[in-house]
């Protein structure tokens, strides 16, 4: 079956009937048109993700105020600004010089956002994320420090891109781990988002509570 045969629609639905009813889907919508997010919010798909601002501005004043937008991607300090106001969910915050930044700017703009921060699990070099022992020392500090415009409901991560399933599973289980370790000291967390088109059903198996899929529903991009 090809899935390009497929509508945006048709698309979405077969994800669904696979999805547990407590795994939020957020549809990734980077670099499509707003007539692919008006097709998906015809399907009722409320939550959308972007990562990059500028995109995710324009598309925010242009589309419904229903539209719950994530911002999934690297997130700069000086884009902060542009997107608290409307913000949903930050997925990828990987420094503590960021929650600062997105807690100054929503309390100038009176809101509390919440924010996921990303965790390094994947084997392969990447850029971002905090690997766990520093998230660990850092959340036992935060206790003293304390936003109040900033509110951390869980963990983000990505595995490395590898046609080894037991690699990536491995990858998911670790950051599940992590996220129930750190359940305790944090009991208003509700969010382990993992999972993309490629792996979110093994994602979903380790016990992602939120996938990010684009292809599996816009196509190729
Ligand atoms: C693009 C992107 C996704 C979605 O990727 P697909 O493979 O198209 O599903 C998920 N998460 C992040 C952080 C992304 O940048």
């Amino acid at each position: 079956m090809s899935p390009s045969s497929l509508s945006i629609q048709e698309r979405l639905e077969s994800i669904r009937t696979e999805l547990p009813e407590d795994v939020t889907l957020v549809a990734v919508s980077k670099t499509k048109p707003n007539d692919c997010i008006e097709e998906a919010l015809e399907a009722n798909q409320l939550d959308f993700g972007e990562n990059r601002v500028q995109e995710l501005q324009e598309k925010e004043s242009t589309l419904p105020k229903n539209i719950r937008w994530h911002q999934i991607g690297h997130l700069q300090t000086n884009k902060v600004k542009a997107i608290v106001p409307f913000v949903h969910l930050i997925h990828a915050v990987d420094s503590a010089h960021l929650l600062k930044e997105i807690d100054r700017r929503a309390k100038n703009f009176g809101r509390t956002v919440d924010v996921l921060l990303q965790v390094h699990i994947a084997q392969e070099e990447v850029k971002y994320g905090w690997k766990a022992p520093d998230l660990q020392r850092y959340l036992e500090e935060e206790a003293v420090v304390s936003f109040e415009h900033v509110r951390i409901r869980g963990l983000m991560g990505m595995a490395t891109f590898t046609p080894d399933q037991q690699q990536i599973a491995q990858e998911f289980k670790q950051l599940r781990h992590l996220y129930d370790s750190l359940l305790a000291a944090h009991p208003d967390w509700n969010t382990l988002s993992m999972g993309m088109s490629g792996d979110w059903r093994i994602a979903v198996d380790e016990g992602s509570t939120m996938i990010r899929v684009g292809s599996s529903i816009f196509g190729g991009r």
